[in-house]
């Protein structure tokens, strides 16, 4: 049965789905098998190839469930719909929310984060970044949240081996502040007031150019760093207080937190880095739905620049877990599921 209206689920503090994408035209092309099955809309199967003593292979399968699976016929409209379109209320509301895409490298974290542009802005496949924005200018205009005039602006940065680099201004190196009062401060981050999703878009597609330029390996930096969309609402009638912030983030590919045994000093710095704030962010997600609980948002500067948007009396996240189809990404998904399945367990 495939997903419907009534499967939606708006109060949730913790979202966590799985997206499959479909195989793509290199895989097709060898003939690679699709080791993924979605019987149900909120339940992932993985076929695991194995090899008996007398090499015969047989599979084994395993189940996992989440709030929702969406298989490889889903547009990023729908998975939109039921990850972070139902977080928006929650800004208006005056929280801080945050939408996480993990996975793999190559497993459509920023397909469904970004969207594919196609190098022009009209004819692309609009990703969550853009669908947001839209949404929030709808409700920013709505007769519900009008009296407030609320500015809606934004801010694009990267994480990269534990640095901050800013994706809407060359990529200048930012500094993070603390003060006593444990705010957590970008020094310096290009925030702009936007109007039109189209000028949304000519900005994402500006971070996104911004986010693998200056590499031989393009590719190879955006799996390594960590990308995160901001999009803040404030009171005109005062801007320097934030009135709700949606935090829309494309992780660091979570094979490269496994390359710490790596020949090259650096990629195994980068790899320690990354594993250390994933395994950060499941602590800090966790402890969302238990009051108390100690957030070791110090650890990393990606939990620690999300400080705000998980100790907030109004907080909620969803995690979107992505996962090749392929044999061959066959560990790789299973990591991403196990990782995925300890962040909705509360
Ligand atoms: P990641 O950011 O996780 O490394 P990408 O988003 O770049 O992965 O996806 C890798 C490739 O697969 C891209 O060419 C992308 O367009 C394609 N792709 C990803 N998800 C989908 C999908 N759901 N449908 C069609 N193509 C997809
Ligand atoms: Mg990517």
């Amino acid at each position: 049965k495939p997903l419907c209206e009534n499967d939606l689920v708006e109060d949730h503090l913790i979202t966590v789905c799985v997206r499959k994408r479909p195989l793509n035209k290199r895989e097709m092309q060898k003939k690679e098998v699709d080791v993924i099955t979605i019987p149900s809309k909120n339940q992932l199967i993985v076929h695991e190839p194995k090899n008996k003593v007398d090499l015969t292979k047989y599979l084994e399968n395993q189940l996992f469930r989440f709030d929702y699976a969406f298989d490889e016929s889903c547009s990023n409209a729908t998975v939109y719909k039921y990850t972070a379109q139902p977080l928006i209320k929650t800004v208006f509301e005056g929280g801080f929310a945050t939408c996480f895409a993990y996975g793999q490298t190559g497993s459509g974290k920023t397909h469904t984060m970004g969207g594919d542009f196609n190098g022009k802005t009209q004819d692309c496949q609009k990703g969550i970044y853009a669908m947001a924005v839209g949404d929030v200018f709808r409700l920013a205009n709505s007769p519900k949240y009008r009296h407030l005039n609320l500015v809606v602006s934004s801010s694009f940065f990267e994480i990269y081996s534990g640095k901050v680099f800013d994706l809407l201004n060359n990529k200048a190196k930012l500094r993070i502040l603390e003060d006593g009062k444990q705010q957590v401060q970008v020094v310096g981050l290009t925030e702009l007031v936007v109007n039109s999703t189209e000028e949304v878009l000519k900005l994402i597609q500006k971070g996104n150019q911004a986010r693998t330029s200056g590499q031989t390996f393009a590719n190879m930096n955006s799996s390594r760093s960590h990308a995160v969309f901001q999009i803040y609402l404030r009171s005109n009638n005062n801007m320097h207080k934030i009135h709700g912030k949606l935090s829309l983030i494309d992780l660091a590919g979570n094979e490269r937190g496994a390359d710490t045994s790596s020949a090259n000093r650096q990629t195994r710095m980068e790899g320690a880095e990354i594993n250390k704030s994933l395994l950060a962010l499941k602590e800090c997600i966790r402890a969302l739905g238990r009051k108390g609980a100690h957030l070791p948002f110090r650890v990393s500067k990606l939990t620690q620049v999300l400080r705000d948007s998980f100790v907030g009396p109004n907080s909620r996240t969803c995690m979107i877990a992505m996962v090749s189809p392929g044999v061959n990404s066959c560990e790789h998904t299973l990591n991403t599921l196990r990782y995925a399945d300890r962040v909705k367990e509360l």
